[in-house]
């Protein structure tokens, strides 16, 4: 195996790219239109295979593929028990085929095959075999609600479900979206991202071979604004389930709110905040921040892009970052000794370069990389900013890379203030030896002693203020105005209306 850009593979060969088609109801068939994309092998930039472009038409006949296997076929009405077992069966032939699905994940997202094969895969697989457990324990509950009535709540599949996959974890990805819905009794139309859609394609044969029955997976590959926003809109699907940008996110739920209503789950950006303190393990810490940032080369919703260090250990930290960084190996992700390979494409490649240039336009200090890497492919250095203002775009913004911003911070007030100061909401990380510390600080709202006491008083004083005897006359409306932060008061414009 030779690293960065070489012609590699896992055993001998790479894997064969066997489906390229649309699956709808049981069968691989070309998209409607006969339109194909190229899928790119990132570390190279080269073209891995043509792949069916399903639009709106091809989404909508996969939906009736999904609702006629809802309302007809058998899957909803298995025995959770039978489900089940196919479920195990299902994940029994992922992991027969590892090998070749953690290098499909290679050359179509960049991902490190090692990684794949001991996480990724494993990882959805364990996703697959945990809901296989859940179809057979799906309660609801029985309520008591007076002598003569007894209620009970039953938990019934929704019907078809729509899932949006993103690029950075093909696999697991398809997994956490497909398994709930499998052990629910749901149907599915799933639109894997358009820059990775090999193994997404390669999971619908093997969901066949292991006897899901036909309809009940529709996997349809396209791009996002045709059959991705085909399936949010759609009249027909029951309900979302997106992974991705923000700005995405939110399209799909304007697309879901003007449909039919669907309820939407979504998993967004996120600008996450790694908080060192003092008494941290200088190495651990240096190690976690490391890889809380460049692992899966930063492509990774939680990522912790920004790392808060306090001032003690400030100096030394950025010290051992500043080395570490530099023996954190960049290459072809089928060589064992790459930490990292290329960006997915492209895009995300010129967007996380334009990104550093930004940076260091802004003042930031660059401590590591700073540029692109290798003589092809898609190839950034582990890159790591000093000096970061939190009013800095890349401080700011999801940069989704190899990109760490690095911040000093004095009191423990002052790190969660500033951890805090970020548009997006996903992951913290905490870094201290101090369980006071770590509980305080991963808590939303915590009240001390005092500030409990003084709540109390607060209270008791507004109950006696406003204590009356109840009285039969007619009642006199004493609240007219806005109730604001505990207090009444006009509309900023002063106009009320009347009742
Ligand atoms: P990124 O911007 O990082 O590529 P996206 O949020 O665009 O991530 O992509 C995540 C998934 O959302 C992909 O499957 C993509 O095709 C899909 N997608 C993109 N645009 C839309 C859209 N307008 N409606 C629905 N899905 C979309």
């Amino acid at each position: 195996v030779e690293s960065n850009g070489s012609s590699v593979c896992f055993g001998s060969k790479l894997p064969d790219i066997k489906f390229t088609k649309l699956f709808i109801n049981g069968e691989f068939v070309d998209a409607l239109s006969g339109k194909t994309f190229e899928t790119i092998d990132p570390r190279t930039g080269e073209v891995i295979a043509r792949i069916a472009e399903g639009d709106a038409e091809d989404v909508d006949l996969a939906v009736k593929a999904a609702r006629d296997a809802f309302d007809h076929g058998p899957w909803p009405r298995l025995p959770g028990s039978e489900r089940r077992r196919i479920m195990l069966k299902f994940a029994d032939l992922v992991e027969q085929n590892i090998e070749e699905l953690a290098a499909m994940d290679a050359i179509d997202a960049g991902k490190l095959f090692s990684t794949g094969k001991a996480i990724d895969i494993p990882f959805a697989i364990n996703t697959l075999q945990y809901y296989a457990g859940a179809a057979d324990k799906i309660h609801g509950k029985t309520l008591k609600m007076s002598r003569e009535l007894q209620g009970y709540t039953l938990r019934e599949p929704i019907g078809v479900v729509g899932h949006i996959i993103p690029w950075n974890y093909p696999s697991n990805m398809f997994f956490m979206k497909a398994s709930p819905s499998l052990a629910a009794g749901c149907t599915m139309v799933i639109k894997p991202a358009e820059q990775t859609p090999l193994s997404a394609l390669y999971y619908a044969h093997l969901s066949k071979l292991a006897g899901v029955p036909d309809g009940v997976i529709n996997v349809v590959t396209g791009f996002g604004p045709t059959a991705g926003a085909a399936v949010s809109s759609h009249m027909d699907i029951d309900k979302v389930s997106f992974t991705g940008s923000t700005e995405v996110g939110r399209l799909v739920m304007q697309a879901a709110a003007t449909s039919n209503l669907k309820p939407v789950s979504l998993e967004l950006g996120g600008k996450s905040p790694l908080l060192i303190f003092d008494d941290a393990d200088v190495d651990t810490a240096a190690d976690l921040a490391l890889l809380g940032v460049f692992c899966n080369k930063g492509e990774l919703c939680v990522s912790s892009s920004r790392v808060l260090v306090q001032e003690g250990i400030y100096d030394e930290l950025v010290e051992k970052l500043a080395k570490k960084a530099k023996a954190w190996v960049v290459g072809d992700p089928f060589d064992p000794s790459s930490c990292q390979g290329p960006q997915v494409d492209k895009n995300q490649y010129d967007k996380i370069l334009s990104y550093i240039e930004h940076g260091k336009r802004e003042g930031a200090t660059l401590l590591a990389g700073g540029k692109p890497c290798g003589e092809k492919g898609y190839y950034i250095e582990p890159t790591i900013f000093t000096d970061v203002m939190d009013s800095m775009l890349i401080a700011q913004d999801e940069i989704f890379g190899p990109v760490m911003s690095l911040m000093k911070f004095k009191t423990v007030d002052e790190g969660i203030k500033r951890a805090n100061a970020t548009r997006y909401g996903l992951a913290a990380g905490i870094v201290t030896k101090d369980l006071n510390v770590a509980n305080t600080v991963s808590s939303i709202c915590i009240f001390s002693q005092e500030e409990l006491q003084a709540k109390r008083e607060r209270e008791m004083a507004v109950q006696s203020n406003g204590s009356s005897e109840p009285s039969m006359k007619v009642p006199s409306i004493k609240f007219t105005k806005l109730f604001i932060d505990g207090e009444f008061v006009d509309s900023i414009s002063g106009r009320t209306f009347e009742t």
